[in-house]
């Protein structure tokens, strides 16, 4: 796909610049009547009918953020959607418009751009979300997808990282860990691929967690779930870097602190076997795996009773007084584990 001798394959620059954008992005269409104009103009105009707006940007940069050894470009473009829309579900706004921007090398025939846009297109079909706008140019290596995302919302359902308080529930929302142990299987076999062209990948079994890797989706569902079940988040974010430094940050801005309930963290047992085939601590991979992209979030002890046996919560904990620090329950022992951005090395050697 990416050898730039092949013949069959298309150089960016028999299209130009506009001629590009045009064949990109013509299959698009619209969702959302927010959306006045769009792609075409010096700038989209969107309508905010009157709420909120919230606006967010991602880059995904190669070999920083990708490789593209083992990332299929099609997953990429979805996935690149999705981590920004995650965060626009972390503030419980609706998200309605995306802007694009992508600088390729010349190492990219059309072709490259067109699988990275069906998979946009996908995660917009998807999350009815409508593509507005973005920017086209050429890089002297790699490639970097840029795409901000904005979402529209009712002023009092808007969600910060800032309103836990102390004996508040944390609740997180499906399982962690996964993304991160399917990424280790992806790497493992990309070097034995590497060291050995012959060799097959052995993915089998796998589907699970290279799912939570090359295709996560941003739960932008759960924002429904907590207005039928009559839930308003105190606080709230995604987890994109683990449990661990999530947790952190609200406490950083509600300025309380948290107790984490080791047995409580939902994992699934794909996750758990293929960690303990790595080698690692299942609880590691949770704690500071990343990139699962669930939400992570602390509701009032008031609402135990609404959220307590749903599938697509767990209770992980509780917040304290921020002087109490925040401390993961060892399970068992009840041995207190400091939360620490990097600071699982303790945690691993606790044997
Ligand atoms: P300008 O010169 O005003 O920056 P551009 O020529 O960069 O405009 O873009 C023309 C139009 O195409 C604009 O509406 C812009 O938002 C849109 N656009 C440019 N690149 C992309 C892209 N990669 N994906 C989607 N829309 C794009
Ligand atoms: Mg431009």
């Amino acid at each position: 796909m990416l050898e730039d001798k092949n013949p069959e394959l298309t150089p960016i620059s028999v299209y130009g610049e506009f001629g590009l954008i045009k064949h990109l992005t013509e299959n698009f269409s619209f969702e959302n009547s927010s959306t006045e104009i769009s792609i075409g103009d010096d700038c989209a105009v969107i309508n905010p009918e009157g709420q909120k707006v919230v606006i967010t940007t991602d880059v995904l940069a190669e070999g920083v953020h990708f490789n593209l050894g083992y990332v299929p470009l099609k997953h990429l473009g979805y996935k690149a959607v999705a981590v920004n829309l995650s965060d626009v579900a972390a503030m419980n706004a609706k998200p309605t418009q995306i802007l694009v921007a992508i600088a390729a090398s010349n190492r990219f025939p059309v072709e490259a751009l067109e699988e990275i846009y069906v998979g946009i297109s996908l995660a917009c079909k998807h999350y009815k979300v409508d593509l507005v706008g973005g920017d086209t140019t050429s890089s002297n290596s790699g490639l970097v997808i840029t795409i901000t995302a904005i979402g529209l919302e009712e002023s009092g359902n808007i969600v910060a990282r800032s309103g836990a308080k102390q004996n508040d529930l944390l609740v997180v929302t499906g399982d962690l860990g996964g993304a991160y142990m399917g990424l280790q299987i992806l790497e493992r076999e990309h070097s034995v691929f590497l060291a050995n062209p012959n060799m097959q990948p052995e993915m089998e079994g796998f589907d699970y967690i290279l799912e939570r890797q090359l295709k996560p989706e941003a739960r932008t569902d759960i924002k429904a779930i907590l207005k039928v079940l009559d839930i308003q988040p105190t606080s709230m974010i995604d987890v994109s870097d683990g449990l661990s430094s999530e947790t952190l940050h609200l406490s950083d801005q509600s300025k309380v602190g948290f107790r984490i309930y080791e047995e409580k963290i939902p994992m699934d047992s794909l996750t758990i076997s293929t960690a303990e085939e790595f080698n690692l601590n299942p609880v590691m991979c949770a704690l500071n795996g990343g990139e699962d992209y669930e939400l992570l979030f602390t509701i009032s002890p008031t609402d135990f009773e609404k959220i307590k046996n749903h599938p697509d919560f767990t209770i992980i904990g509780h917040a304290v007084d921020l002087q109490q620090g925040n401390y993961l329950v060892a399970r068992g022992s009840g041995e207190l584990i400091a939360l620490n951005a990097q600071g699982w090395d303790a945690f691993l050697n606790r044997g």
